[in-house]
């Protein structure tokens, strides 16, 4: 593949049964984020500069044919690194399942992915409202956010919709805020309700969360709405 001379990858984690619903994958970890989460887990990838480029984990995910079912783009945000798009059609030349985790600001390659039917799962980050999306991200970029989540609603690809709750940046009306707007947009899925991992370094330092300060069954919603770990 032509144009690998950066490295955009920080790491690759090389089995998990746990990041792909019901397959067997990799992950392949995207160095860089246009977003600074007070909560996020991965300030080293965040921040950091990659070691791997597009070659060299392809060359990984050649050992992994008929091993795995697909692969994981995670990050940091996968959408935003030049050649994703061309480094995805290799994957898929693979016969790999190629998932997203993303924060859904990058629209157009989002479309693009889904068009072209590269792509064959997404788990896409409701971060906050929009009165907290700015404070809690360090970023302008809840319109973006909201042209990814009308498109997946209207595309075949199957995805999902989560956020991760911490007990000092969201509150009980914050998930109903969102639970609103996904059913505004007429979101079928279920919404996956992510609890804070304790004694994590996060890119902010923020203290400890504490625990189950959201009451699921009292949200007023039809969505499915799951707490997950
Ligand atoms: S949690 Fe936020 S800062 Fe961290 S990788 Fe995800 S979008 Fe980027």
């Amino acid at each position: 593949m032509r144009g690998d001379v950066a490295k955009p990858i920080y790491s690759i984690t090389p089995f998990t049964l746990l990041d792909y619903p019901h397959k067997t994958a990799c992950i392949l970890w995207f160095a860089g984020c246009n977003m600074r989460c007070l909560y996020c887990y991965n300030p080293d990838i965040v921040l950091g500069k990659g070691k791997l480029s597009f070659q060299e984990a392809l060359n990984f995910l050649k050992t992994r044919i008929n091993l795995l079912d697909g692969v994981v783009l995670s990050g940091g945000e996968c959408t935003l690194h030049k050649n994703c798009i061309k480094l995805v059609i290799e994957i898929k030349k693979m016969g790999l399942l190629v998932k997203i985790d993303t924060n859904g600001t990058a629209p157009k390659i989002l479309e693009t992915l889904i068009n072209e039917k590269l792509i064959d799962y997404v788990a896409l980050d409701f971060k906050a409202p929009t009165d907290k999306f700015e404070s809690i991200t360090n970023s302008k970029l809840y319109s973006k956010f909201i042209c990814s989540l009308k498109l997946l609603i209207n595309s075949n690809i199957p995805f999902e919709v989560r956020t991760t709750l911490h007990s000092s940046l969201l509150v009980q009306n914050d998930i109903q805020k969102m639970i609103n707007v996904l059913e505004k947009f007429d979101y079928k899925g279920s919404y996956y309700l992510q609890k804070f991992m304790n004694d994590t370094e996060t890119l902010a330092g923020i203290e400890n969360s504490i625990h189950n300060t959201i009451n699921v069954s009292s949200l007023n919603t039809k969505l499915s709405v799951v707490l997950r770990n």
